[in-house]
C-alpha cells in the first residue's frame, strides 16, 4: 500500500488527458529493436545527459531480454521511467539517432525505454541493494529527482539518507509539474515507491528547512546536507488588476490540475502570458481539459520562443493561438478578471503607442518563470548563491564543507534527466567526504 508520502489524490483534473505517445506492444518495441544499427560510437548516447548504454538495451529488448534492458537503463539513470516519459528526445537522443542523417524515422528510444521500465515495475524487478552500514547519514533537503537520485545512490553505498520535503508528497516536478499526457502524478509516485524500496531512505515531509527545522540542527543531525532545493514559486507581472480572481502563476495551476481538482466553470478564453516550455505546456493543458479559446502572449517572436518548437507546433495543431511582441497592461474585471489591455512591442521591446489592444480573458496563466531559492540557504555560511543559483564545483561541492547540492537550484531550472545525471557524481563524492576524504 501506499506511504502517504506517495499518495494522490484519487480525483485529479489529470486524469482526463490521454497518454500522447501510446506504448509499445512487444511485436512493436521488437521491431523498432531490430532497425538500430547498434552503432559504435553512438551519437545517442552521448545526446543523453545520463549516458545510458542505448544501442546496449536497445539490442536486449531485441532478443526479448527485457529484464536485461531495464537493467542497464537503470544502472545510468534510477529515475528511467519517468525520464523515458518526459525527456525532450527529439531534442536529445532520437535528435541526434543516425537515421535523421539517413532520412528515414529516428529510432523511438524514449518509447523503448519505456516499454522496458514499464515492464520492470509490473514485474517488480529489484536491481540494487542498499551497501553495507557506514554509520554515517546524509540529509537531504528537497524530495524531488536530484535528492531521489543522489539519496539512492548513497543507500548502495551503505549512508543512511533522510529527505526532508515541505510539501506533503515526494516527487518534485515529476509529481506536480510534468504535463499530464507525459506522466501522471501517481506513475510518478510508482517510480519513488520503488526507488524508496532500498529501503534505509526515512522520509519527513511538510518540513521547511530552516523554518521548521533550524540549519544548525540539520548539520548536527547528519554527517553530510544534500541541498535539492528545485526552484520557486511563478513571477509575476506587477501590473493593474493582477490580483483579481483568475490571474494566477501557471506552475501553481499545473501543480493543482495534477495533484487535484480545477475548474474551468465560467471560463471561455484562456491567456498564457509566456514563451517557454511551462507557457507552452500550460496551452496544451488548457486544451486538453476542453477550452476551445487558448492564447499565448509572447514578448519575442516565434523563432525567439525559449521553449521546444516541437511542443509548439503540437500546441498549433491543437489549436492554440498566440500573439507575438505583445505584453499585458491591465487586468480588468469585477472581482474576477475579463479583459485584458495589452500591447505591442517594438524590435527593442518597448510598447510600440497606439498598437494597444484588448483581449477577453477568464484565466489568465503567468509563465514568465520562476523565482529561484536563494533566501533558502542564506542561514548557511560559505554557500555561495549567484544570479539566484547555488555554486557548485563538477562533484556538486558548495563552498561550506560537508554541504553539497545538484539539480534545479544549481542550474536555473533543467530538464528532469539533467538533475538525475548530476546524481552519481554528487553521490560519490558525498561518499569520498563522508569516508575521510576532503570536501571538494
Ligand atoms: Fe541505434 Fe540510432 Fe543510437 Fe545508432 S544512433 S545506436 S541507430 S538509436
Amino acid at each position: 500500500m501506499s506511504k502517504s508520502y506517495t499518495r494522490v489524490a484519487s480525483r485529479r483534473s489529470e486524469t482526463s488527458f490521454e497518454d500522447f505517445k501510446k506504448a509499445y506492444t512487444r511485436a512493436l518495441a521488437v521491431a523498432e529493436s531490430n532497425r538500430c544499427l547498434y552503432c559504435n560510437d553512438a551519437p545517442c548516447i552521448e545526446a543523453c545527459p545520463t549516458k545510458i548504454d542505448i544501442p546496449e538495451f536497445i539490442r536486449k529488448i531485441g532478443t526479448d531480454n527485457v529484464k536485461g534492458a531495464a537493467r542497464t537503463i537503470f544502472t545510468s539513470n534510477i529515475l528511467g521511467m519517468s525520464c523515458a516519459r518526459v525527456c525532450p528526445v527529439e531534442v536529445l537522443c532520437v535528435g541526434d539517432c543516425v537515421f535523421n542523417e539517413l532520412e528515414a524515422p529516428p529510432i523511438q528510444i524514449g518509447k523503448l525505454q519505456r516499454y522496458a521500465t514499464d515492464m520492470a515495475f509490473e514485474q517488480d524487478w529489484q536491481f540494487f541493494r542498499a551497501g553495507k552500514d557506514t554509520g554515517k547519514s546524509v540529509g537531504l533537503v528537497g524530495g524531488g529527482p536530484a535528492s531521489l537520485a543522489v539519496a539512492h545512490h548513497l543507500r548502495r553505498k551503505g549512508h543512511a539518507c533522510t529527505i526532508y520535503e515541505q510539501r506533503d508528497i515526494l516527487g518534485g516536478l515529476n509529481t506536480w509539474g510534468v504535463a499530464p499526457y507525459k506522466l501522471r502524478a501517481d506513475s510518478a509516485m510508482r517510480e519513488v515507491e520503488w526507488l524508496l524500496s532500498i529501503g534505509g531512505i526515512a522520509i519527513e515531509t511538510g518540513i521547511s528547512v530552516g523554518k521548521d527545522v533550524s540549519w544548525a540542527e540539520l548539520e548536527k543531525r547528519h554527517d553530510a546536507i544534500f541541498l535539492g532545493l528545485g526552484i520557486g514559486a511563478d513571477q509575476w507581472l506587477e501590473i493593474p488588476g493582477a490580483d483579481l480572481d483568475g490571474v494566477e502563476g501557471a506552475v501553481a495551476y499545473i501543480e493543482r490540475l495534477k495533484t487535484g481538482e480545477v475548474s474551468l466553470k465560467d471560463v471561455r478564453h484562456a491567456l498564457v502570458v509566456g514563451g517557454g516550455n511551462t507557457a507552452v505546456d500550460a496551452v496544451r493543458e488548457l486544451l486538453g481539459l476542453g477550452m476551445q479559446n487558448v492564447t499565448m502572449l509572447y514578448r519575442r517572436t516565434e523563432e525567439e520562443m525559449s521553449g521546444y518548437h516541437h511542443e509548439w507546433d503540437a500546441a498549433k495543431v491543437e489549436g492554440g493561438r498566440v500573439v507575438w511582441r505583445s505584453l499585458p497592461t491591465k487586468f480588468a474585471g469585477k472581482g474576477r478578471v475579463e479583459r485584458v489591455s495589452c500591447t505591442r512591442l517594438d524590435t527593442s521591446r518597448k510598447p510600440i503607442k497606439g498598437s494597444e489592444f484588448e483581449l477577453e480573458s477568464e484565466l489568465v496563466l503567468f509563465a514568465i518563470g520562476q523565482e529561484k531559492l536563494a533566501d533558502t540557504v542564506s542561514g548557511l555560511d560559505g554557500v555561495k548563491v549567484e544570479r539566484g543559483c547555488i555554486v557548485v564545483d563538477e562533484g556538486g561541492a558548495t563552498g561550506r564543507p560537508g554541504v553539497f547540492s545538484g539539480g534545479d537550484c544549481t542550474n536555473g531550472g533543467k530538464e528532469v534527466v539533467n538533475a538525475v545525471a548530476e546524481g552519481p557524481a554528487a553521490a560519490e563524492r558525498i561518499d569520498h567526504f563522508l569516508r575521510g576524504g576532503s570536501h571538494a
